[in-house]
C-alpha cells in the first residue's frame, strides 16, 4: 500500500514541485542503482545494496523522499553509516531536491512493492485514475481480511513493552501506554504523551498496538502520523471523497496519532480531527496522541483543540537520566548478543545524552564494526569508531550557549553568569543554567563550577537541588525551564 500511495503523490504532486527536477523519482531511484554499482564495485553494491527497496513518498510539502528500506536493522545502520553521504549526494544531483532516509523492512509492510518493479507512469495523464483506484484502500477496514487490526502497515517488531526499558524519566508515560492497553473501557481519555525526539513515543504507541493485536485480537486499532492523517485528508477532499476517509475511523477502539504537532496551522486538518476525536471519545473508543511539547504548548493549534488534547491523561517523557541511558544500552547489548564490556556501556552512557536513538545508532555501529573487522569491542576501538558522533554530541550543547540561552531568557547580563552577585534575580538564573549543564551536558561538577566564575562543584550540587526542589512544587517554574531545555536541544 505505501509504495502505491507513495506512487500516487509523487504524480499527484510533481506539477506543483519545483520544474527543475532533472529526473522523475522512479527513475532517479534506477539511476541512481546504477551509478552506486559503478562507484563501489559489483561486491560491495551486491552485499549491501541489492537487497535495498526503494520507495518514493511525498512529505506534505511536496518533497519527494527516497526512502530506501533494509531487511535488518544492523543493514540499514551500516548501509547508512558508510554509503549515506554517497547516496544523499547522488540523489540531489539526480532530483535536486527531496531527502533520503533508511528504514527496515517490517514483516508487517508485506504489500510494499519495490520501486523497481513498478513502471514508470506518465505524470499527468494517470495521475487521477490512480488517485481515485487508490481511494477505497483506507476506506475499508475489512480488505485486511481476517485482522481487524487495521491501519498498522509500519509497526515496528522491536517496539514492544518488553523491550521497553523503564526508569524515572518514562515510568509514568509506560504505566499509562499498559492501562490503556489493556483495558476497554477508558479511564483516561486521551492518553497524550508527549516528550522531545528520540525518547519513546512512537515505541509506546507501536508497544500498545502490538499488545492489543496478541491479546484482544478482535479490537480495532489504528496507528497513524498525524502527517499521514493530515495527507490522507487533504486527499479526500480533493477527490471529494471525505466519507471514505471518514469512515475508517467508523469502527475502531483505539486511535492512534503520533506527532500531532505537525498538523500545528493546517486549520481544516484540525477542525477534521477535532471532530474524529470528539466522535470517537464520546463513544468512549481509546484516543492516544503523541507530540513533541504539552497540548498547551502546542504551537498554532486551535485553542479549543489544545485545551480538548488535555482533558485525559498528559504523560512526558523526561530526558534521559544516566541509570536509564546505561539500563537502555544494557538491554540492548544484550538482545544483540553482543559481548560488549561495561566500561565500554558506562563510557557510551556518559557520552551520549541526548536520545534513545543515538545511543541505538552508537551501539549498532561498535557492534557492526566489530563483527565485520572481527576485532574485539574495548573502549579504545570505541572512541576510534565513534570519533565523529562523540565529538558531534560534545559540539551539541555547550556550557558557553547554556550560559547565553538562559541570560537571554531571564534578560540578564551574560557576565552575570560568572560574577559573585548573588541578588535573587541574577543567582537564580545561574542556577538554572547550572543545572542545565548538568542535564545536558557530560562535563562533571567541578568543571561546570569553573564554567561559572571559578565556583566550587558544592554550589553546582547546591544549584541542581535547589531547581530540581522548585520545579517540582511550581508547574510554571517547571515549564520555564523545560522551554529552555527544549530551546537548547533545538
Ligand atoms: P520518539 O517517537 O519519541 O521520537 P522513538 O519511540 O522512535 O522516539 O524511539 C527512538 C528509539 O529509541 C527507538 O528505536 C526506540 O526503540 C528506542 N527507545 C526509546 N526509549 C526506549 C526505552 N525506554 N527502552 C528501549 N528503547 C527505547
Ligand atoms: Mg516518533
Amino acid at each position: 500500500m505505501k509504495a502505491q500511495v507513495g506512487m500516487m503523490e509523487v504524480n499527484e504532486t510533481l506539477d506543483t514541485i519545483a520544474p527543475s527536477a532533472a529526473f522523475e523519482p522512479q527513475a532517479a531511484w534506477q539511476k541512481l542503482r546504477v551509478m552506486l554499482r559503478d562507484r563501489l564495485g559489483e561486491t560491495a553494491f551486491r552485499r549491501w545494496l541489492e537487497p535495498v527497496i526503494g520507495t518514493i513518498e511525498n512529505s506534505v510539502e511536496g518533497e519527494p523522499t527516497l526512502i530506501l528500506a533494509l531487511p535488518t536493522r544492523f543493514m540499514r545502520d551500516w548501509v547508512e553509516a558508510h554509503y549515506g553521504d554517497t547516496i544523499r549526494t547522488m540523489w540531489h544531483q539526480l532530483i535536486k531536491q527531496g531527502r533520503v532516509d533508511f528504514s527496515v523492512v517490517s514483516p508487517l509492510t508485506k504489500t510494499n512493492t519495490p520501486l523497481a518493479t513498478v513502471e514508470a507512469q506518465p505524470l499527468t495523464d494517470s495521475m487521477a485514475s490512480i488517485a481515485r483506484d487508490d481511494l477505497p484502500s483506507y476506506g475499508s477496514t475489512t480488505q485486511l481480511g481476517s485482522s481487524p487490526v487495521t491501519m498498522v502497515p509500519d509497526l515496528d517488531p522491536r517496539f514492544t513493552f518488553e523491550n521497553f526499558v523503564v526508569g524515572k524519566p518514562n515510568e509514568l508515560a509506560y504505566a499509562a501506554a499498559r492501562r490503556v492497553a489493556d483495558t476497554d473501557n477508558p479511564s483516561f481519555n486521551p492518553l497524550f504523551l508527549y516528550g522531545s525526539v528520540g525518547l519513546g513515543k512512537t515505541h509506546l504507541m507501536h508497544a500498545i498496538a502490538w499488545h492489543i493485536r496478541k491479546n484482544y485480537p478482535k479490537r480495532r486499532v489504528i496507528y497513524m502520523s498525524a502527517e499521514k492523517f493530515m495527507y490522507q485528508f487533504v486527499r479526500a477532499l480533493r477527490y471529494k471523497d471525505t466519507v471514505a476517509f471518514k469512515d475508517q475511523f467508523r469502527s475502531v477502539d483505539v486511535l492512534m496519532i503520533d506527532d500531532v504537532q505537525f498538523i500545528g496551522g493546517k486549520d481544516t486538518t484540525q477542525e477534521e480531527f477535532f471532530h474524529t476525536f470528539n466522535a470517537l471519545v464520546d463513544r468512549n473508543r481509546q484516543v492516544i496522541i503523541s507530540a513533541d511539547k504539552s497540548p498547551q504548548d502546542l504551537d498554532r493549534m486551535e485553542e479549543r483543540l489544545r485545551s480538548r488534547l488535555g482533558w485525559g491523561l498528559v504523560a512526558d517523557l523526561h530526558p534521559i537520566t544516566y541509570e536509564l541511558r546505561l539500563g537502555i544500552l544494557h538491554a540492548k547489548a544484550e538482545k544483540m548478543g553482543c559481548a560488549i564490556p561495561d566500561k565500554v556501556l558506562e563510557f557510551l552512557a556518559h557520552k551520549i545524552t541526548s536520545n534513545v536513538r543515538e545511543l541505538e545508532g552508537a551501539l549498532n555501529r561498535i557492534a557492526a564494526h566489530s563483527q565485520l573487522v572481527g576485532r574485539i569491542i574495548t573502549l579504545e576501538m570505541t572512541q576510534e569508531v565513534l570519533t565523529d558522533l562523540l565529538r558531534a554530541s560534545e559540539r551539541r550543547i555547550t556550557i558557553d550557549e547554556i550560559q547565553k540561552k538562559v541570560a537571554e531568557h531571564y534578560n540578564i547580563r551574560l557576565s552575570d553568569m560568572h560574577s559573585a552577585r548573588r541578588a535573587r534575580q541574577v543567582a537564580r538564573p545561574r542556577q538554572v543554567a547550572m543545572y542545565l549543564a548538568k542535564q545536558l551536558t557530560p562535563r562533571s561538577l567541578p568543571e561546570i563550577g569553573r564554567k561559572f566564575g571559578g565556583r566550587d562543584h558544592t554550589t553546582v550540587i547546591h544549584a541542581v537541588r535547589k531547581i530540581e526542589e522548585l520545579s517540582a512544587y511550581d508547574p510554571s517554574f517547571r515549564e520555564d525551564v523545560d522551554l529552555l531545555r527544549r530551546l537548547l536541544q533545538g
